[in-house]
């Protein structure tokens, strides 16, 4: 049936049951009592709400405000008109409500209930909703605003008709339609009526909180022990690294500016992070940048910020990682990389704590302790020019040379045992260790990658390796076979680089009488022997004690008094 505004009943009832009581402070709509507020602060409101919750929470609300409101006003429409007017008129006392309380003016354009077939159709016309002058403050909206009114239709329709209603806002002023228009249907004839209904339930901020909460925790757990598995600085013990790590942690209190030393993969990075949270800045950031991974022509702007419009592409002010590590450690990996103009920069900062960003006409000042690394020769880079003295003296205040791996023979097997259990719980597995032979290929083995590449060698052994077996040479190094001292002497490279098949009298199955056929021919004495022997270990440990001495199966103590013995 189609419908115009003046199909309405005449609204005396409804006006009849409001009845304003301003003695006593109150305003009633039939049973229920009612407050008149500015349209304003609901505008301040509404704003806040998006602000706080963000804009589909704030719709869920809002929704729900409207659908409360037409649960209630049904309850007064049937109580006026059900059982004097009938149905249909019950019903439009939703919109004649509506208007009467200031909310819209509702057009009615279509309505056909008959329940008994499942029908229900319904279509109005609203003018001047209050919700499109609330919006107005936000400007045009992307999609139809109008959720309280909405609410509101639902609420009302569901309620009188016994049957669940939806109402959607098919056009709407707020998003510069002509007019706000909507329909109501039966929520079944609705494609997406269940995403409709969940905004009209509860959605309980608290629990998302708490869901959140538990999870943060939970990364919070799996950080830290990332962290722990990834500290190897300090799995060493070696003299060498002892040493330094005391050093290390000598100077961390002070301020002064740390150079690290060493071969790539010795774990600059981790030991400054050491430095850093043994510091009294521990709780500042720490950052870390790796100068080489950074274009030259971009180092600058990385390193101090850059002002908006500096340079095509610099489209707003930027923050560089000296200001982001204010009040912390910023570690400067591959610092012989850095170009003439960051290297002067650089010296400015060490010397007056203050930065210029790119573009910049301004000076900031910062609060940062420089921990520097690098794997090349700082002082030959003078030599040639390309670093500045000035700034290498600067930095050459306190530094420590990482030893290599291959100067570390005894951590090795620490260290690989402590990345074995690493990965075995984190890809699952349950291997048996490592075999002998990849033990001592390890041992034998001259790491150029260091730490870095021991670990990727344990990560490849432990996916290699099925559970309940032992990590093989293989598994850890593939078809590379390492060089042992044992093969190097029994093998040599072919043309192609591969190992060629072993001379026989070197050959492994050789028997002892054999081998040292040659000694005996050569008229040498159980002394020279033993002297050349441990002359040879002990320049191949590279005057590791207890490596050589593991090497001959002695002690440290018999091998020690050998080498004093042979004055070596
Ligand atoms: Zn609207």
């Amino acid at each position: 049936m189609f419908l115009s505004s003046s199909d309405y009943p005449n609204a005396r009832d409804l006006m009849d049951a409001l009845r304003f009581l301003p003695e006593e402070g109150q305003i009633w709509l039939g049973e229920q009592r009612m407050l008149l507020m500015p349209l304003a602060a609901s505008t301040f409101f509404r704003n806040e709400l998006i602000t706080t919750l963000g804009m589909e929470r704030a719709r869920g609300l809002f929704m729900r405000l409207g659908y409360y409101s037409g649960l209630m006003d049904a309850e007064l429409g049937a109580s006026l008109r059900g059982e004097r007017l009938g149905l249909e008129d019950s019903f439009l006392a939703g919109p004649q409500l509506h208007a009467l309380q200031g909310h819209v003016q509702a057009v009615p354009i279509s309505l056909e209930i008959n329940l008994e077939e499942d029908r229900f159709y319904s279509e109005f016309i609203w003018k001047d909703s209050f919700e499109v002058d609330v919006w107005r403050s936000r400007g045009q909206q992307r999609e139809p605003a109008c959720w309280t009114l909405l609410g509101y239709a639902s609420g009302y329709a569901t309620q009188l008709l016994g049957r669940e209603v939806q109402y959607r806002e098919v056009s709407c002023r707020s998003c510069g339609d002509d007019n706000c228009r909507i329909i109501g249907k039966l929520a079944e004839e609705w494609p997406d009526h269940a995403a409709f209904a969940d905004l009209l339930r509860e959605a309980p901020l608290i629990d998302e909180l708490y869901e959140l909460q538990a999870r943060i925790a939970t990364l919070e757990s799996d950080l830290a022990r990332t962290r722990e598995t990834e500290s190897w600085g300090p799995i060493g013990s070696t003299p060498a690294f002892r040493e330094m790590l005391t050093m290390l942690d000598s100077a961390a209190p002070s301020e002064v500016p740390v150079l690290l030393l060493g071969e790539t993969g010795t774990g600059k990075e981790i030991l400054a992070r050491r430095l850093h949270d043994n510091s009294l800045r521990a709780s500042g950031p720490f950052i870390a940048v790796n100068c080489a991974a950074i274009p030259p022509e971009l180092i600058e702007s990385e390193l101090f910020g850059v002002e908006k419009g500096a340079y095509t592409g610099a489209v707003q002010s930027r923050m560089g990682r000296f200001e982001r590590a204010d009040g912390g450690t910023l570690f400067l990996d591959e610092l012989a990389e850095l170009s003439p103009r960051a290297q002067a920069a650089l010296l400015r900062v060490l010397q007056e704590g203050q930065i210029e960003r790119v573009g910049g006409e301004s000076v900031t000042e910062v609060n940062v302790r420089i921990v520097a690394a690098t794997h090349t020769d700082l002082l030959t880079r003078v030599e040639q020019g390309s670093f500045r003295q000035d700034l290498f003296y600067r930095l050459n205040a306190f530094t420590l040379n990482v030893p290599p791996l291959c100067q570390r023979l005894d951590d090795i097997v620490p260290l690989a045992k402590h990345f074995l259990s690493h990965f075995e719980h984190h890809y699952q597995r349950r291997t048996l260790g490592f075999s002998d032979q990849a033990r001592s290929a390890m041992h034998q083995y001259r790491w150029p990658g260091n730490v870095r590449e021991l670990k990727n060698c344990v990560e490849r052994g432990v996916i290699l390796t099925p559970d309940n077996k032992h990590l093989t040479e293989k598994a850890l190094f593939g078809d590379y076979r390492v060089p042992t001292l044992e093969r190097e002497k029994a093998q040599g490279l072919n043309d192609t680089g591969m190992l060629m098949p072993s001379p026989d009298e070197h050959s492994s199955n050789a028997s002892p009488r054999q081998r040292i056929q040659p000694l005996l021919d050569a008229g040498m004495t159980l002394e020279e022997v033993e002297k050349a022997l441990i002359q040879a270990v002990n320049s191949d440990s590279g005057g590791n004690i207890t490596a050589a001495a593991q090497r001959l199966g002695m002690t440290r103590a018999a091998y020690a008094y050998r080498l004093k013995k042979h004055q070596l």
